[in-house]
């Protein structure tokens, strides 16, 4: 089948991919020329696991290519994916344009039946708006508008997008069905469903995915809030609820916050979709507050351990993305995080195991960069664990004690052992367990 994947981000880059992967003709097609140069030249724009060798692969066999002449990418196509990007307005509403502008152009070279497939997560109504534009564009009838929403986690999303745990297609039409189905069917070949829905309630699936994971991740922080004050620990309280079925463990992790493209900006679209409703989102408003606090704990941390002191002192942070086995640096708590610690007036020197050239657009000469872990902690006052990457998880804690110039921890993802630390003799902060010398412990 022909297929064109407009915006070639993190989502369409991965869906454009695995689709050539299944035998079909991909064409990817961004605005942003610099971009398809780099992957014409054979190198890749994000990082995720797995991506590299499939685009490789597929490049080489023929099945897959890149452009910046969206027109044609339109004209030469039976199913168009829209995948542009949809940050977030001033005031938390979905920016659109890019969905509309690409709307008008598919409008424009409307040359005989096509579907035209929302990737992209947007409001619901959205469907109804881009169908109005393509009919006013093409003066045509002869196609019709999907609602395909993306599941996929960013460090899984490759395999996430080959082996779905469903797959949601909302559409009132038969044939655009049947055509979605087939290109889906290569994928959820281990009998995952394929759902089908109409196209509202589609477009409500994905923002209804994120606020649910959302507020898991705000939840399991308030009850590690609360654990801290009332001498519990949040790991034996996680570890007795997780095991009930109906809770069960996923996205059950404290730590500092969520970030990311996706959560914040999906939360706050889905309170305004509902406040011009008319509707107060009250939940989704409080995990989003919660959240904002979850992002400040670390620095308060840090304030209340040196006091007065801390101005002019270093800290070596490990960890920037937004979570492991990315590089994306969207929304990451590092920023709040970073930022905070260089308004106590002190400094930061980072480091991340793939994050850094994004990082160095964001922070510029406001933070020095470590070549490596160890090398990041040399002089430092202090130690704090941002993102979970799995080559923090067993370091060497002799080394950590002999370059850091205070042994002390403070540990966003609840990495160690509070009682291994105390007798490697680290002061270590982590969330919502007990303190080292509680007396409960
Ligand atoms: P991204 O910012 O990585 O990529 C968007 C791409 O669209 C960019 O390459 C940009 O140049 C291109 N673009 C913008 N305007 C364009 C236009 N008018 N014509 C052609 N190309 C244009 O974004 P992303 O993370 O891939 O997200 C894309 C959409 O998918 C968003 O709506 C997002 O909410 C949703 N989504 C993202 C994820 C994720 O994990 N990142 C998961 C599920 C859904």
């Amino acid at each position: 089948m022909n297929i064109c994947v407009i915006g070639v981000g993190y989502v369409g880059l991965v869906a454009g991919t695995c689709l050539a992967e299944s035998g079909n003709d991909v064409i990817c097609a961004d605005v942003d020329e610099e971009k398809i140069n780099l992957l014409n030249q054979g190198k890749i724009p994000i990082y995720e696991p797995g991506l590299e060798e499939l685009i490789e692969r597929n490049v080489k066999e023929g099945r897959l290519h890149f452009t910046t002449d969206l027109d044609e990418a339109i004209r030469s196509s039976e199913v168009i994916f829209i995948a542009v990007g949809t940050p977030p307005l001033p005031d938390g509403s979905a920016d659109l344009s890019a969905v509309f502008d690409v709307a008008r152009r598919i409008g424009k070279n409307l040359n005989g039946y096509k579907i035209i497939v929302t990737k992209s997560t947007v409001p619901v109504g959205t469907g109804d708006e881009i169908e109005k534009i393509i009919k006013e564009e093409s003066k045509s009838d002869d196609f019709d508008v999907v609602s395909n929403p993306e599941f996929m986690k960013e460090g899984a999303a490759v395999e996430d997008f080959m082996k779905p745990d469903r797959v949601v297609i909302g559409t009132s039409s038969d044939r655009a069905f049947e055509v979605m189905k087939q290109i889906y069917e290569p994928f959820v070949r281990t009998e995952n469903p394929i759902i089908r829905m109409d196209r509202r309630s589609a477009e409500m699936t994905k923002y209804a995915a994120n606020a649910m994971l959302a507020t898991k991740i705000s939840f399991i922080n308030e009850m590690a809030n609360i654990c801290e004050r009332v001498g519990a620990d949040i790991d034996a309280v996680r570890r007795g609820i997780g095991f009930d079925r109906r809770i069960g463990f996923q996205f059950l992790f404290p730590g500092v916050g969520y970030g990311g493209s996706c959560f914040p900006k999906d939360v706050d679209a889905l309170i305004k979709t509902a406040q011009k409703q008319g509707f107060e989102a009250r939940i989704l408003k409080a995990v989003q507050e919660v959240n904002i606090n979850q992002k400040r704990r670390l620095v308060e941390r840090i304030k209340e351990h040196y006091g007065e002191r801390v101005k002019g002192l270093l800290f070596a942070i490990w960890g920037l993305s937004f979570k492991p086995r990315t590089d994306d640096m969207r929304e990451a708590p590092s920023i709040e995080i970073i930022k905070g610690i260089l308004s106590l007036g002190a400094n930061v020197r980072a480091y991340d195991p793939v994050a850094m050239d994004n990082a160095k657009k964001i922070f510029g000469n406001h933070i020095e960069y470590g070549e490596n872990p160890y090398q990041t902690l040399t002089g430092a006052n202090g130690l704090v664990i941002v993102t979970e990457w799995q080559e923090f998880r067993r370091p060497n804690f002799e080394r950590i004690k002999s370059l850091l110039s205070e042994p002390v921890i403070f540990d966003g993802r609840n990495l160690y052992d509070p009682k291994k630390m105390k007798e490697l003799g680290f002061e270590y902060y982590s969330i919502g367990r007990l303190p080292i010398n509680s007396p409960h412990k």
